[in-house]
């Protein structure tokens, strides 16, 4: 049984890498540059497991306490976490004990509340001395009301990305990583990806290093790298359809 798991997830695995690497090509981008965060939420540990086996170093979670309690299961692996989903401010505590990057910064309380839970993190022996926690900032790239704890597909309104920029920029243990979106639904993604990476160039004004640009996902990640992602977060093409959440 476990051994058509690691099959399969091998399969799909190797299916997107190749994705990936086609969309570079046809980007006339360099091979390898595109960071495949493979998002494991609501599948377990063992599925982790099997994907660190092939290779999978970036791991995107989203929901506590689930996203904590792999991490710790995991703890003997060389993996790097990420936070994809909306982040509530009471479990940003919480995410700061095990994320190394941070996707979904969307409002200053959240940058506040990161930075608190990530010195203590670092206090209590979560997190090694030294460590720092890269924070993107989420943008709102469709009409919809403004994401908070409220859910949605969540981001800042792009007008309040430099104030959220420059918090965590100025935020001790955070670092500026860059920007991310996810496709509003039911539009072609390629106009509100070319929209991020304007946004994007206009941050690097003010802050050079913040160059990450995550957005594609299954359904998108071609037009995401062809807009100049630099991470893609791709769940169900390579773990298969996820129960619905209730
Ligand atoms: C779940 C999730 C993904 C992965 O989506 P798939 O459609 O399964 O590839 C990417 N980004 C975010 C923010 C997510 O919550």
């Amino acid at each position: 049984m476990s051994g058509g798991r690691a099959h399969e997830l091998a399969t799909s695995l190797a299916e997107v890498r190749q994705r990936v690497s086609d969309a570079e090509r046809a980007a006339g981008r360099p091979a390898g540059g595109v960071v495949l965060v493979v998002v494991t939420k609501t599948f377990p540990a063992s599925d982790v497991r099997l994907l660190a086996a092939c290779g999978a170093v970036d791991v995107g979670e989203s929901r506590e306490p689930e996203a904590g309690r792999k991490a710790a299961d995991c703890a003997d692996l060389d993996l790097r976490w990420h936070q994809v989903g909306q982040v509530q401010t009471r479990k940003a505590a919480a995410v700061a004990a095990w994320a190394d990057v941070v996707h979904s910064a969307d409002r200053l309380r959240l940058v506040g509340a990161l930075e608190r839970g990530h010195r203590r993190a670092l206090e209590e022996g979560a997190r090694p001395e030294g460590h720092v926690l890269e924070v993107l900032v989420q943008v709102d790239l469709g009409d919809e009301p403004p994401g908070g704890e409220a859910g949605g597909r969540g981001g800042a309104a792009p007008r309040d990305l430099a104030e959220l920029a420059d918090a965590v920029a100025a935020s001790e243990g955070l670092r500026l990583g860059g920007l991310m979106a996810v496709a509003p639904l039911g539009v072609d993604p390629r106009e509100p990806f070319a929209r991020l990476a304007e946004l994007s160039a206009r941050l690097r004004r003010d802050h050079p290093g913040a160059t990450a640009v995550s957005a594609g996902m299954s359904g998108d990640l071609e037009a995401a790298v062809s807009a100049g992602a630099t991470h893609v977060r791709v769940g169900r093409a390579v773990l298969g359809a996820r129960p619905p959440i209730v």
